[in-house]
């Protein structure tokens, strides 16, 4: 038995990792053991298992091939999905959970620092382990036997470090997605990247070139829905750079108001980690003032102002999410949002209805911009928080208007397109500016919501038209 293994750890280390450990991660080393091979489970659950955060997936290493692999699965009653079976990685369906089963592998050299050249089977799972990114990520756990730890990833766990197995600056070189998962750990664990890992990162950041847009996305996107995302945007900054230039104007760039106490970068890693950790939310945050530096300027008062900041954001952010790929739906939410928040939005039903109107009449994107809101007051200066408190105002008067079902979109309204024909217009654009101009007047409070009246109301508008 290798020393590693003798020198494992505390009891109480090991219970933590069997009761972590899902019943169907169980079956499936069973069965392949039981099938006469060697099964280990690797990788974030045995990070996460220790560290006592929650487990979302368990994957499974193993010293037999695909093939053998979905046969003894077959038998066992298993579905299987031929997923990754060129990298060796078979998903089983356990109790109807996924698990991913790899076999034991070495990666060979990644030429375009992209895709390794080949995958070669390895012998060992020690061989596997040392193909791994981090030292925390280079655990394996068995059942009965124990923990295998041969990179000191307890250690690094413990003391908060994302140190990479072996030299740095060849496992970045090799892989330079790498760079972004480091940060993406130091997100969501808050922990930091070892000095010479860091060293490595911002030195070799271009390699991320050679990197695909939606990997990119992908690590960028867990970053911001981490915990600890403050901290981590400043203290990654620098490495993030390559990815997310539009950092860089905004790092040190001074918010000379009354309303700010922080630069620009730094009010907007508190804006992130201030609204909830959803997507939408995360990336509307990140972009929402990242044209500030384009649009600033000094008043005569000696004051900066940074009046239209949020169109130049809105472009920024058009430009950067089409860079990554970000899924479409995604994209719009966000620049709505950008677009959106800095508006003026009165604590009164009327000017929430029209805040609906301008967001096309999307309630959940209404509580969005309220939560963004929220996040942007609390990420100024304490005199602002007032302002937190009018964002939870607007969100209660959404419920308001809601529940008193009041109209905010043409669909609402007690007339359509065939009321306004019927009024000797003929079909055209000025259908549709008739009823705006009904909708406008009804979230005015001008005229109630009824066909008579607002029939009424139309007549009289096209006449004056
Ligand atoms: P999470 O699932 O929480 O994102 P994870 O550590 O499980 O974290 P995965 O991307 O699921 O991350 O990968 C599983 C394991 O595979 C990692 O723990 C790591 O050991 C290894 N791994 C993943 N991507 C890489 C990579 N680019 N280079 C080296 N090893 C990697
Ligand atoms: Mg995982």
């Amino acid at each position: 038995m290798p020393s590693h293994l003798l020198a494992i750890g505390a009891p109480e280390r090991l219970a933590a990792l069997r009761t972590a450990l899902p019943a169907t991660a169980l079956a499936a080393v069973a069965v392949l053991e039981d099938g006469g091979f060697e099964a280990w489970c690797v990788g974030g659950f045995v990070r996460d298992a220790l560290l006592g955060r929650p487990i979302h997936d368990v994957d499974v290493a193993t010293n037999a091939r695909w093939q053998e692999a979905q046969r003894l699965f077959a038998e066992a009653g298993c579905a299987t999905h031929e997923t990754g079976v060129a990298h060796g990685t078979l998903t089983v369906m356990v109790g109807g959970e996924p698990i991913e089963v790899t076999t034991y592998r070495v990666d060979g050299a990644y030429r375009d620092g992209r895709h390794p050249d080949a995958v070669s089977f390895a012998g060992s799972i020690e061989e596997d382990l040392a193909r791994r990114d981090f030292t925390v990520n280079a655990m394996a756990f068995h059942p009965s036997r124990g923990l295998l730890d041969p990179f000191g990833g307890q250690a690094d766990l413990t003391a908060g470090i994302l140190r990479t197995v072996g030299d740095p600056r060849e496992r970045f070189a090799e892989d330079a997605l790498r760079i972004l998962r480091g940060c993406r750990f130091a997100s969501q664990l808050g922990f930091a990247l070892e000095e010479a890992a860091w060293a490595a990162a911002v030195s070799q950041k271009s390699l991320l070139a050679r990197v695909s847009a939606e990997r990119i996305f992908h690590e960028l996107d867990g970053l911001l829905r981490g915990e600890h995302v403050h901290d981590a945007l400043l203290g990654t900054a620098d490495a993030l750079s390559f990815v997310l230039p539009e950092l860089v104007a905004m790092q040190g760039f001074p918010q000379a108001t009354p309303y700010h106490i922080y630069d620009v970068l730094e009010h907007t890693a508190w804006a992130v980690q201030h609204v909830p950790p959803e997507p939408l939310l995360r990336w509307a945050a990140l972009c929402h003032d990242m044209g500030k530096p384009a649009a600033a300027f000094t008043g005569p008062d000696g004051v900066g102002h940074f009046y239209g900041h949020a169109a130049v954001s809105v472009e920024l952010a058009r430009g950067l999410l089409g860079r990554l790929k970000a899924p479409t739906a995604l994209r719009e939410g966000v620049l709505t949002l950008v677009r959106r928040h800095d508006d003026v939005v009165e604590p009164t039903p009327r000017s929430v209805k029209r805040m609906l109107r301008r967001l096309g009449g999307d309630p959940a994107l209404f509580r969005a911009l309220c939560a963004l809101k929220r996040a942007d007051a609390l990420a100024q200066a304490p005199r602002c928080a007032p302002r937190a408190r009018l964002a939870d105002e607007l969100a209660e008067l959404l419920d308001a208007v809601l529940a008193a079902d009041e109209a905010f979109s043409l669909a609402q309204l007690a007339v359509d397109g065939r009321d306004v024909l019927a009024l000797g217009v003929s079909p055209g654009p000025q259908v549709g500016a008739a009823l705006q101009a009904a909708l406008d007047a009804v979230i005015d409070e001008q005229v109630p919501n009824d066909p008579a009246a607002l029939q009424a109301f139309l007549a009289d508008w096209l006449a004056r038209q």
